[in-house]
Parts: C-alpha cells; structure tokens; sequence
C-alpha cells in the first residue's frame, strides 16, 4: 500500500505564506496530477512529499507510515526532474544502476532490471552512451528508467516533459500513461500544462495560490468545473464568460442580448439567488453557427477566424465581451459581420459573478 495522506500540510519561506493546512489523500495506484499556474505550490507539496523540502506544520503519510521526518532515501520514492539529473559522466546504464549500486542490490538483479527498464522505455540501443550523446527525449527516458529500477512505491514527477519539443512531449506522455498502465504504482505528478493534466491523471488537484480549488476525475474538472479559475485553466482554447442577472430561478439576462436565456433543469433551485450578477460560462464547442437557427441563439461580432485542422475557431464579441466559438471547416461565418450562433443550453456553465464559484 503506497497511498499519500497529505494533513492539514502548511509551508512558509520566512513570512511568505505558500500552503496554509493542506488536506490532500491519493489512493494507492492512483495517477494524480497537481495542476496550477506558475507560483501556485504544487512544485513545493511535491518536494515535501519527496522530503526535499521540510513542512512546516502537519504530518505526511506514504501507505501507513508517518514519513514527515524521513530522509528522502527512505521514503521508498522515485523523483523524476525536469532538469533529467543526469550523472553526465556516467554512461545512460551506469545513471540508471547507481542507486541500486548504492543500495547494495547484487550485480545481477541490477542488470536485470535495467535490461527490463530499458526494455520498457526503448532504449536498450543508447545503454552506453553519455548524457551528452543524447537528445533530450531520450536523456529523459534515461531519468525515467533510473526512476524504474528502484521499484520504489511512489513515483513523484516534477513536470518532466516541460524541456521537451511538442512532438516527443506528446509521446512521452504516452510512455509514461503506458508505464502506470503496467506497474499500476501510485504516482503524484506536477505540471502547469492542463492537457498533460487532462490525458494523464485519474484524478487531477487544480491549485491557485496555495489553496485547492477542486478535486477530481478530468471529466469532472472539464465538465463540472467549481470555479472560473478551473473552468478557464481547464480546456483550451479557454471557456469564454458573458456578464448576466439571475432573472428568476428559471432565466439569466445576458448584457446586450435581448431574449433571457432559459437555464436547463440542473440549474433548478436558484430561485431564491434572483438579481444575482453571474457569469455563463460557455466551452468553445457550446456554440454552434446556426445562421437559421431555431434554438436560444445569440449575435456574435466575428473578428478573427483560426483554422486549426479538423476544426476552426472564431474569436468574437458580444456586447464587448471576447467569445471563443468552434466551428467546423467549410461551415464558418464571414469575418468582419456579425453572425447568429446557437447555444448548446445543456452545455453551459453559471458562476456567482462575485464570489466566482459555480452555482450549479
Ligand atoms: P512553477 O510552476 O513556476 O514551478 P509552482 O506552483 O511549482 O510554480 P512553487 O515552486 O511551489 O510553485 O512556489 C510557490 C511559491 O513559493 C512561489 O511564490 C515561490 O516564489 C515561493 N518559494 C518557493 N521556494 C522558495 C524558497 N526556497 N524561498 C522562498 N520562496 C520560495
């Protein structure tokens, strides 16, 4: 059992205040994924889970042990860095032995588990050579397999593909989701990059200044976001938001649209918020070019238009307010006019307008 039970976890760097009672609980096995803007602590809980960073108050849990106070090397963990760490005057299969080495594991289990790492990760061709004969996907498949053959409980990766091109991050995202799918180890992982988030994790911790805003399965972030913090790191491009008045329980007045729109029974029970400012939160696909359509629809004033492949995006405005809308290719409205668009009301997102927090 290799599950983290992070409690009520506080750190401050002389009088700056970065995490402030912290709860946290992975489960054993669980791919969890520590999202958040640049600043916001998630590299900070993932060095204390590491314990290359003391806590400030609190205790932290690896399975059933109290590791607050571990070293590092006893924590049965396996850090992979951004920056790789590589020895780089080792050849790729002395990195990956060393720690074994270090530990006493005889020569041929040693030899064994690098072959199988190596195996895993396609690397068995580059075992000797040096750091500086590699590219820097393939040092990191190098850091990865010396991250492996430790076998340890818990993998913490510490944005990991952040130095790699677009390309080989988006396939070594797939080594490292094929690598979980066959050690099944629980493994904490910190990126800035919501689509790393969104294809990785079985549950991702969105972060924003130290504090967790939620909690949950990539659909539930994407689809039922808590806030328009998640709702606007979450999904790109970015979920769009139109200014409104709660009419009643049932309809939200939106600035400059003259027909309220009518919310979907999920909505229902805001009876008693009637007047409240909001936001309608709308996802790019929530909008659909419908020069005729017959659904609740809104006038949008296109003022770019971006072809994206299978899909065009249009950046517009209504009523001042920059809007984000998926098009499909060949059906897309002229630039410079403006152009009725059909709202998906099954799709669409309210947040109190002060408090930002969702209202569903
Ligand atoms: P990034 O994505 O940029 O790495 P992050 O979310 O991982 O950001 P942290 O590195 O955890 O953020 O930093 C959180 C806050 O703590 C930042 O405001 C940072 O300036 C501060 N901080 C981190 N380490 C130290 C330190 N050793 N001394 C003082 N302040 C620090």
């Amino acid at each position: 059992m290799a599950g983290v039970t992070i409690r009520q976890v506080s750190k401050h760097f002389g009088p700056v205040r970065v995490l402030d009672g912290l709860d946290l609980e992975i489960n054993d096995g669980e791919f969890v994924v520590l999202v958040g803007p640049s600043g916001c602590g998630k590299t900070t809980l993932l060095r204390m889970i590491a314990g290359l960073e003391s806590v400030s108050g609190g205790q932290i849990m690896i399975g059933e042990r109290d590791v607050t106070w571990v070293a590092p090397k006893d924590r049965d963990i396996a850090m992979v860095f951004q920056s790789y760490a590589l020895y780089p005057h080792m050849s790729a299969s002395e990195n990956m032995s060393f720690g074994l080495k270090l530990s006493k594991t005889p020569k041929g289990e040693i030899e064994s588990r690098v072959a199988e790492a190596a195996r895993m990760l396609k690397i068995e061709h580059l075992l000797e050579r040096k750091p500086r004969e590699l590219s820097g996907g393939q040092r990191q498949r190098v850091a990865m397999g010396r991250a492996i053959v430790r076998r340890p409980a818990l993998y913490l990766f510490d944005e990991p593909l952040s130095n790699l091109d677009a390309q080989l991050r988006t396939s070594m995202r797939t080594e490292i989701k094929r690598m979980h799918l066959a050690e099944k180890k629980t493994v904490v992982y910190v990126t800035h990059d919501q689509i790393e988030a969104l294809t990785l994790a079985d549950r991702i911790v969105a972060m924003n200044r130290g504090e967790i805003q939620q909690i949950g399965s990539p659909d539930d972030l994407y689809n039922r976001p808590s806030s328009v913090f998640v709702a606007s790191f979450i999904g790109s491009p970015s979920m769009s938001f139109l200014r409104g008045n709660l009419v009643d329980g049932g309809r939200v007045a939106l600035e400059g649209v003259a027909t309220p729109l009518p919310l979907p029974p999920a909505f229902s029970g805001l009876a008693a918020k009637a007047g409240t400012p909001v936001l309608l939160g709308l996802r790019p696909e929530a909008f659909a070019y419908a020069p005729e359509g017959t659904g609740f629809s809104i006038d949008v004033q296109v003022n770019v238009v971006e072809p994206c492949g299978a899909e065009v995006y249009v950046i517009g405005e209504v009523a001042g307010q920059e809007i984000t809308a998926r098009c499909v290719p060949g059906r897309v409205p002229p630039l410079g006019a403006a152009a009725r668009f059909e709202i998906a009301l099954d799709q669409i997102h309210l947040f109190d307008a002060a408090t930002e927090w969702s209202l569903r």
